[in-house]
């Protein structure tokens, strides 16, 4: 990969034991040729295993043995590059410890200067405006490095040998503190006054590395409600950034698995349990479990820490609802913010922070953006130019080439033109970053989706239609490198079916070619479609309806006239949608109980009820009763109990999770003993729920059936790109014999 200082760390251990050479990045890979005394060479090659630079991501090793060549010194040759070769363009890092140290250093020239970087660490993908990677293509050109810089610069020994965003206070960019008039303070004065407001409660929309962020104390109610109230965002989440590990340790439980993930060099979001009694207001996340914790990844958030009256803020990205998130200094923030801190380098690409959540021990994406893209997932077979143009939720697309999958950063919902925009751009620039031109595009087969309107857009390419949960299942098979037939088990809220219908709790047999839908919930019709899933108590109405269980007690809780209006709509099958959705099915479930009648983001009824699963006091080991037959998963019968059961929330919750993991075991064992099929993949939005897919995996295994889970692509729609790009692959080799 270009820009991760591999080449200077190679020419100073070559140098350190004294062999001459050269070493030279190619799109085949690195070589490097040593000559000099075997043993200087054993010691080498045994430092180079054992202590590889921080960000290279070795693959493979392959050494030989070659005539002498008789270099005088080493070198480290020019890149090579052909036009249509392959380049892999790195993701943005965060701060290395030796830079940290640098600018906490007041003897050394950087001392507080936020835009401290070198080969180690720094902005890399957002500042990226072509390729090669290049000082000259990226948005730090409109800098003239001073003569210290430029020293550095050519230095192969000097750590920011050939660092392409090199600054000091000197000749690089810098920040400025504006209100929304005039100009406040600038450098380190804007830095002491931003902090000073953020203590005084006020939010401050500070521009990081691949956007926005809405920042205020974390610890204070009103700022948060205020922040809320401004963000049009009534319960959603918001994402922590912790001073550092002891805080973020303070604020939630802490798993090894976690503290790698906080760590790491990409700098995630980590989801993890709220620690009780924390200093985290209420309303930074109402009504569940987790809490999203970040540590800073940038010099000016170290330095916003330092010395401040405060151990965690609220980082939000600076968007307005809906949109993406905001990468210009621009005024749309206007009336979000009292005060912004902007600085002056462009960003060329938005990036939006990453969110993780481990389990067995391994990193779970949920949100793939800053820190991963565009870092490619080798697939491990041939693929085609192909563009996968993913959902329309959490849109994530992928271009495919040689052997890798190029997935883009997160760009959003799309469900407005500026998301769309958002999508062409960022499409255009990795079309030609990674030189790709797709011979094919895959999308969606909901013909409403913008994504999908896109991808028929698109002329002189052969369109490629793939069933939702099919592509889900794919794209579990992709990363994890399977071939041949699995049973796919996708759980969601919302795909469109090849029936017309909406699917959502589907049982699968499939490869990439195809699929064969063996099982699935059953069909309940629920009324006014989108407006269901905000609206849960109309699931709650459906599914009881369905069950033949009174609905007074639901009715007292609903405004009386609307529930008489969708009762009518149900009766006469006016404006209804059939449904096998597992996301509808946990929304009646949160209304039932009273835990959450309206949701105000999708997927808040079932966050809710995993909080209250995990909540429980007692480990709760009872299921309900489901009925499995001619195809079909039929929980009326669960239903009824949890009608009946009602009032225990805690109890009802724990029951139903281990109903769905008992219903998914006993449908899987029942197809593998079929087909003799062993492999159940497990995707879908549903399994970011990790007390169910924690229920779902142990009961599978117990059962002898190996069980395969996402970890690098996200279970939900924010995955589905991998999966259309790994089928419509599949179809075109197929279609070619
Ligand atoms: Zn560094
Ligand atoms: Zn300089
Ligand atoms: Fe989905």
């Amino acid at each position: 990969m270009q820009g991760v200082g591999f080449r200077p760390w190679v020419h100073q251990l070559a140098r350190t034991h004294g062999l001459s050479g050269y070493v030279l990045n190619s799109t085949l890979g690195v070589t490097i040729e040593i000559e000099g005394s075997e043993a200087a060479q054993l010691r080498f090659l045994d430092d180079f295993r054992s202590h590889p630079p921080p960000l290279a991501l070795i693959d493979e090793l392959y050494e030989e043995i070659l005539e002498a060549a008789g270099f005088t010194g080493f070198e480290i040759r020019e890149s090579l590059s052909a036009p249509g070769e392959f380049v892999l363009v790195p993701p943005d890092i965060a701060t290395c410890d030796d830079c940290l140290a640098d600018f906490r250093d007041p003897a050394n020239r950087r001392f507080g200067y936020p835009f401290t970087n070198c080969t180690h660490c720094g902005p890399r993908y957002s500042i990226i405006q072509d390729i090669p990677y290049d000082r000259r293509f990226t948005t730090m050109s409109e800098f003239r490095m001073c003569q210290a810089c430029e020293t550095e610069y050519h230095d192969p020994a000097d750590r920011r040998f050939h660092a392409q965003p090199n600054a000091c206070p000197d000749c690089g960019p810098w920040v400025e503190l504006w209100d929304h008039e005039r100009l406040l303070s600038t450098r380190a004065e804007a830095i002491r006054e931003t902090r000073r407001l953020l203590e005084s409660g006020r939010i401050v929309a500070i521009k990081g590395l691949g956007g926005f962020h809405l920042a205020c104390l974390a610890s204070r109610e009103e700022p948060v409600r205020l922040l809320r109230e401004r963000k049009r965002r009534s319960d959603k989440p918001f994402a922590v950034m912790a001073r550092d590990l002891s805080v973020a340790e303070a604020l939630s439980h802490v798993g090894d698995a976690d503290r790698a993930a906080l760590t790491s060099i990409r700098r995630p979001v980590v989801l993890m349990p709220r620690r009780r009694g924390s200093t985290v207001a209420d309303a930074v996340a109402p009504g569940i479990g987790w809490l999203g914790v970040m540590l800073p990844y940038t010099p000016l958030h170290h330095l916003l820490f330092d010395d401040a009256g405060f151990d965690a803020l609220v980082m939000t990205s600076g968007n307005l609802s809906e949109e993406p998130i905001a990468s210009r200094n621009e005024p749309r923030l206007y009336g979000l913010a009292d005060c912004f801190l902007i600085h002056n380098r462009r960003i060329q690409t938005r990036v939006d922070d990453s969110v993780v959540r481990t389990f067995e021990g391994r990193e779970r994406t949920l949100r793939r953006s800053r820190g991963y893209a565009p870092h490619p997932i080798d697939l491990g077979i041939p693929v085609r130019q192909i563009l996968a143009c993913g959902g329309e939720l959490k849109n994530v697309f992928c271009l495919t080439k040689e052997h890798y999958a190029v997935l883009s950063q997160h760009i959003g919902d799309m469900e407005n033109l500026e998301t769309l925009e958002a999508f062409r751009e960022t499409l255009d620039h990795m079309k030609r970053f990674f030189r790709i031109s797709p011979v094919a595009v895959a999308h969606d087969l909901h013909p409403h989706y913008l994504s999908t309107r896109f991808a028929l857009s698109l002329e002189g390419v052969e369109r490629i239609g793939v069933q939702h949960h099919h592509a889900h299942v794919a794209s579990c098979m992709a990363e994890n490198r399977l071939e041949g037939k699995v049973i796919g088990v996708a759980f969601d809220g919302t795909g469109y079916g090849t029936d017309g219908k909406i699917w959502g709790g589907e049982f699968l047999v499939c490869d990439y070619a195809g699929f064969e839908r063996r099982t699935h919930f059953r069909y309940v019709p629920l009324a006014g479609g989108d407006t269901a899933v905000r609206q849960t108590w109309r699931s709650g109405l459906a599914y009881l309806r369905d069950a033949g269980v009174d609905t007074g007690f639901l009715a007292e809780q609903v405004a009386p006239e609307a529930f008489g209006v969708v009762q009518t709509m149900l009766s006469r099958g006016v404006n209804t949608v059939e449904t096998s959705s597992c996301g509808r099915l946990f929304d009646a479930v949160a209304a039932i109980t009273g835990v959450r009648l309206e949701a105000n983001y999708e997927g808040q009824g079932a966050m809710e009820l995993e909080a209250l699963a995990v909540r429980a006091a007692l480990p709760i080991a009872e299921a309900y009763p489901f009925e499995l037959a001619g195809g079909e998963l039929d929980f009326r019968e669960t239903i009824r109990c949890i009608a009946r059961d009602r009032s225990r929330p805690e109890l009802v919750s724990g029951r139903f999770h281990n109903t769905l993991a008992h219903a998914v075991t006993d449908v899987c064992a029942g197809i593998a003993a079929e087909e003799s099929i062993q492999r159940v993949c497990l995707s879908g939005g549903a399994f970011q729920n990790f007390h169910l897919l924690g229920r779902t995996a142990g009961l599978l295994r117990k059962a002898g059936i190996e069980v395969y889970l996402h970890s690098r692509v996200p279970p939900n729609d924010g995955g589905l790109c991998l999966g259309q790009g790994a089928i419509a692959n599949r179809r075109l080799a197929d279609a070619s014999w």
